[in-house]
């Protein structure tokens, strides 16, 4: 499989040159220059697979030329060893738990993944490579994780001073060996174009081998596609046509699901759920894509002004904006719609849900509602509610279960480097 740039279509990468590099030259985007269909015979068994069955399935189909049946087995073995289990809430309302992961965050899947492809290619080899990684919140937890102690490679992780949760900062900020975090006075977006200005530097680049692990490097999208494969194959049995409602920031999520569609599986219908960084519903509604600084919320994770995967959503569609709204509602929802959310579902149902996923839920109500169609509805449930534990126990007025794995983080001290949101400093940081 080719990869080719969204800004240059005669701009290719192989795999391994896409997974490296993150960018192509022109600062596009690597897409997937074909997409292979998945087998009838194998959709027509899936109920039957378990998660790895499937993400080796999904992943040989569209790997087949990079790698190996057994290679792509041993990568997601190495990947992935937990489950992404759906769980019914209300009738034809199902939740896709994307949290049981180490970082306890949808993002273990796509991290984990990339860490694994990445030191497939490495051992082969021998190049040391440098990670750089702005995060909102969830993404540096989970790099951390997923290339925690893996040789040859170091990481650097940006977060925004004081935006982040006390655990999200915790996973960021207490590993040590080879990950580093800086903790920048300004926002994601700050975090974001420094990374992003790094990769263009000439005199970085010459010295480092650098490479990006945030949701524009291909080797993450493609493991996200894995999980609506799974979530397809536990809920067949329902026989009702598959709607996704996905809570939204950078649209890596959402475009991995979009993949899947496009490689066959059956879903009816996505829905774009947002918080008030409502650029993709604003798009869906109106045509005009209007990035703008991104506004603070509850879901900070999905505090995202200007999402990086935009342009990857609108090429599955040829850019075609109809196509895209054929396929994809948009709805944007604030605080306080959210926090009501949340405990509208837990009074009703016992079910604590973080707020990125309290978004999701309330996407799916609303589609049920102008749609009106009788549908199975999958809101995915992207982080795990005691993640966020002060917002969600005052919202929900009542104490939330703690998984041992972070109350044990909760007691490390903190090690994190202040950084100036200026270019020049952060620079001159990685110089070193
Ligand atoms: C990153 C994140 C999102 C947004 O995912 P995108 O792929 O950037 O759209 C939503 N919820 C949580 C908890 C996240 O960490």
């Amino acid at each position: 499989m080719l990869f080719y740039s969204t800004k240059t279509q005669s701009i290719k990468a192989s795999l391994e040159e896409a997974v490296f590099r993150s960018l192509p030259p022109d600062n596009g985007l690597y897409m997937p220059e074909s997409i292979p269909t998945i087998s009838r015979e194998f959709l027509n068994t899936i109920e039957n697979r378990t998660f790895n069955e499937i993400a080796v399935e999904v992943g040989h189909t569209l790997l087949s030329d990079d790698l190996s049946h057994s290679d792509m087995e041993t990568i997601v073995e190495n990947s992935f060893s937990f489950e992404a289990p759906v769980v019914e809430i209300t009738p034809d309302n199902y939740v896709l738990e994307l949290f049981h992961g180490p970082s306890m965050a949808f993002k273990d899947f796509g991290a984990r993944f990339m860490a694994s492809l990445m030191s497939y290619f490495l051992a082969k080899t021998q190049k040391e490579i440098k990670i750089l990684v702005a995060t909102s919140g969830d993404t540096g937890g989970a790099v951390a994780q997923g290339f925690y102690k893996v040789p040859g490679i170091s990481v650097t992780i940006l977060y925004p001073s004081g935006k982040v949760s006390e655990i999200q900062e915790k996973q960021l900020t207490t590993l040590g060996h080879n990950i580093t975090a800086l903790e920048v006075d300004g926002t994601f977006d700050d975090c974001q174009r420094l990374v992003k200005e790094a990769f263009l530097d000439q005199e970085l680049t010459a010295k480092y081998n650098l490479a990006s692990a945030n949701s524009i490097n291909i080797s993450r999208l493609i493991p996200q596609s894995f999980y609506y494969f799974s979530a397809y194959a536990q809920t067949k049995h329902l026989g009702k046509p598959l709607v996704f409602s996905v809570p939204s920031g950078n649209f890596g999520n959402l475009s991995a699901g979009v993949l899947a569609y496009r490689m066959g599986l059956p879903v009816q219908h996505f829905v774009a759920a947002t918080n008030r960084n409502n650029v993709v519903p604003r798009y869906l509604e109106s045509k005009a894509y209007e990035p703008l600084p991104s506004i603070e919320t509850i879901s900070n994770a999905m505090d995202v002004g200007s999402p990086s995967n935009f342009v990857r959503l609108t090429r599955f569609f040829e850019d075609d904006w109809q196509s895209v709204r054929d396929l994809v509602s948009g709805y944007y929802f604030d605080d306080e719609a959210t926090k009501a959310s949340m405990r509208k579902v837990f009074e009703q149902t016992d079910y604590v849900m973080c707020p990125h996923t309290a978004v999701a839920y309330e996407g799916l109500q609303k589609y049920r509602q102008e749609s009106g169609e009788d549908f199975t509805g999958i809101f995915l449930a992207t982080a795990h509610p005691a993640k966020f534990l002060d917002l969600v126990e005052r919202t929900l007025d009542s104490s939330v279960h703690i998984p041992e794995r972070l109350k044990n983080l909760l007691s490390l001290e903190k090690n994190a480097i202040p950084l100036k949101r200026r270019f020049q400093d952060f620079k001159a940081y990685l110089l070193g």
